[in-house]
């Protein structure tokens, strides 16, 4: 569970990016964050992993608040997946999806192997294992993206915008890919998106933010489909 307690971000140059954000994203569900452009969603998301840390209030990790956790042992436990895939361009596929495991010091083999069941998981092409990531279209990057996050099981899933540069129809199927291993793996996840029928049809619970920083609504995604 993910709690922020009364969380701001003010920047050096004074812009207030976070107010005094409390939400809390449960364990086994997909929190989602969804408002306009400038709202503070990869602010908030960044404040989780410690890429920036709040001004004020704190965010607790199941109770433990993350300013007392150094960042790299932080970081072992939350998967982070971004637009653009961000895979490391002169690594196969296979390498890049093994990248944690081989920096935990897994055996080659052990990390290849799980890279491989991984890649399975997010539905890519095993025969793709092999290829560079410029070799592969961009929903297939966001693919390898997340299996990327997902390769030394991390407890905690940070999303941010991970499907809004593919086409919709790879990025519906990339979706219900998602929902589908969430099914299975019940990681804690907080997604970031602009769209609200992503929202909606991802969002266990959904916190709509506005410009400022301030959470407007915290809804299930039910009520906010009746409105
Ligand atoms: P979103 O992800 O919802 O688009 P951001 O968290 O990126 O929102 O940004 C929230 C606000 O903070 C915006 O006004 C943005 O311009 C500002 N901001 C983001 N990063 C910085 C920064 N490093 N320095 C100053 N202002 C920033
Ligand atoms: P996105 O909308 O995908 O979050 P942006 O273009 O808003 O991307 O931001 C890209 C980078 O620039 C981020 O690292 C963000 O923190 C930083 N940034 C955004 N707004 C500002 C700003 N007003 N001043 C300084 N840095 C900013």
């Amino acid at each position: 569970m993910i709690t922020f307690d009364a969380v701001t971000k003010r920047y050096p140059d004074g812009t207030t990016a976070v107010d005094a954000l409390t939400l809390e994203a449960p364990t086994g569900e997909i929190t989602v964050l969804v408002g306009p452009s400038g709202c503070g969603k990869t602010t908030s998301l960044r404040m989780i992993n410690r890429m920036i840390d709040a001004s004020e209030g704190q965010i607790l990790l199941d109770g433990v608040p993350v300013s007392g956790i150094d960042p790299p042992t932080l970081r072992r436990g939350i998967g982070y997946v971004i637009q653009q895939a961000g895979l490391f361009p002169h690594r196969k596929i296979v390498d890049n999806v093994a990248t944690v495991p081989y920096l935990l010091g897994w055996d080659k083999k052990k990390a290849r192997a799980r890279a491989m069941e991984l890649l399975e998981r997010v539905g890519l092409d095993p025969a793709l294992a092999g290829r560079y990531p410029f070799q592969l279209s961009g929903g297939q990057q966001q693919r390898v993206g997340v299996a990327r996050a997902l390769a030394a099981d991390p407890p905690v899933l940070l999303m941010d915008e991970p499907f809004s540069a593919v086409d919709p129809i790879v990025r519906t199927s990339l979706q219900d890919e998602l929902l589908r291993l969430q099914a299975e793996l019940n990681k804690t996840i907080v997604f970031v998106t602009h769209d609200i029928d992503e929202a909606i049809k991802l969002g266990d619970r959904v916190a709509v933010l506005r410009v400022g920083g301030r959470l407007a609504q915290l809804a299930d995604p039910k009520t906010l489909l009746s409105e």
